[in-house]
């Protein structure tokens, strides 16, 4: 077995660096019209980051398009010239959720090679940790197929360069947006260097994430299902982070994290029926950070996945930030959830999950 990664590069001081973050106005081109996945939810960020002072204390990562040799690590070549030439000719509906535009395929290569531009910042060491700030998100879409708002599996090709380029071997890829990640857990089944956690609502689009799924072949049990009944919040996700997410990435000791970072989990996201609130977002930010800092000298990037109220968008991206940049707080113009659907069967959900993982 060769030395590790994190055998040969020393922890970098995560105070030292200022950290990192991936955006081009490019991303707001991908035009989807009336759509909760829009252009506004990006410039909502970034008015926000500006607004609060945030981005200028930050490094900007240059985003360029992505290579066909990157792309082509998960995605069939005759699947990405289908998507160019449906944007050549004007774009349209791909299907009932994903709407592409004339500029959607150039959008789409630039938030894929932005997402390998983040993962080459981080491992060169010219950041300590990064936030890919970038549309159209990634984590439904499939070898040869667009869905759920996604047209390149972002996340997914910057694990396969920190795989490949980087002679990684322990990837993790967390996955918390509430819906599962279908691409992504296609992308890496047969690959057990990359461990795909993801806890979502179930059952929910696009209707994969069973606990039953933990991949096959030689990536047998490098996918691990926490599928979440309607109604989970606060205490519930962090039930799921103390008894399965934290002793399944100490045990896997991955050598960088990559974080699909959905936040239609909130209570007041109308894509779901989970009562999240920001500071259960700001919570489980703080402990993935702790995870990356104890595990992997801090090396982590977040993706920007899903999340459709601007606001929460907003404040839950600057909460992330606020933690790199150690100012321990966040604004929560929410507060507690208005709605109380009762969550079922979540200790039993646990259980399952740990005695299929041996997590005990
Ligand atoms: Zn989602």
């Amino acid at each position: 077995m060769p030395e590790s990664w994190s055998n040969k590069n020393p922890p970098l001081d995560p105070v030292r660096f200022a950290p990192g973050y991936v955006y081009d106005p490019i991303y707001l081109e991908h035009d989807t019209g009336a759509h909760p996945e829009s252009a506004q939810r990006l410039d909502a960020i970034i008015s926000d980051l500006d607004w609060k002072g945030i981005r200028k204390q930050c490094k900007n990562i240059p985003a360029r398009p992505a290579t066909m040799d990157e792309l082509t690590t998960v995605h069939q070549s005759e699947y990405i010239a289908r998507v160019e030439e449906y944007c050549r000719r004007g774009g349209g509906w791909w299907d009932a959720d994903t709407r592409m535009s004339i500029n959607s395929y150039k959008a789409a290569l630039y938030a894929a090679g932005g997402s390998i531009a983040a993962v080459d910042a981080v491992l060169k060491g010219e950041v300590p940790c990064a936030y890919a700030l970038i549309r159209p998100p990634g984590h439904h879409a499939t070898a040869n197929n667009a869905m759920g708002f996604c047209i390149f599996n972002n996340v997914a090709v910057a694990a396969n360069c920190a795989l490949k380029t980087y002679k990684m071997e322990r990837v993790l890829i967390l996955d918390f947006d509430v819906h599962h990640g279908n691409g992504t857990q296609e992308a890496f089944e047969h690959n057990p260097y990359v461990l795909y956690i993801s806890m979502h609502q179930y059952p929910l689009f696009p209707g994969t994430g069973h606990l039953a799924e933990t991949a096959r072949g030689t990536g047998a049990g490098t996918a691990i299902n926490i599928p979440l009944p309607a109604g989970c919040g606060d205490g519930e996700y962090k039930q799921v982070f103390d008894e399965i997410v934290v002793p399944a990435t100490r045990r896997f000791k991955p050598e960088i994290i990559l974080v699909s970072a959905g936040y239609d989990g909130h209570w007041a996201d109308e894509q779901s029926n989970m009562r999240l609130t920001l500071e259960g977002y700001f919570h489980l930010t703080r402990v993935i950070q702790q995870m990356a800092e104890e595990l992997c000298g801090g090396r982590i990037i977040f993706y920007l996945e899903g999340g459709y109220n601007l606001k929460v968008l907003t404040c839950a991206v600057n909460a992330t930030f606020n933690i790199w940049l150690k100012e321990n707080n966040f604004d929560d113009p929410f507060g507690l959830p208005r709605n109380s659907i009762k969550p079922h069967g979540v200790n039993e959900l646990i259980a399952e999950v740990k005695r299929r993982h041996g997590l005990f």
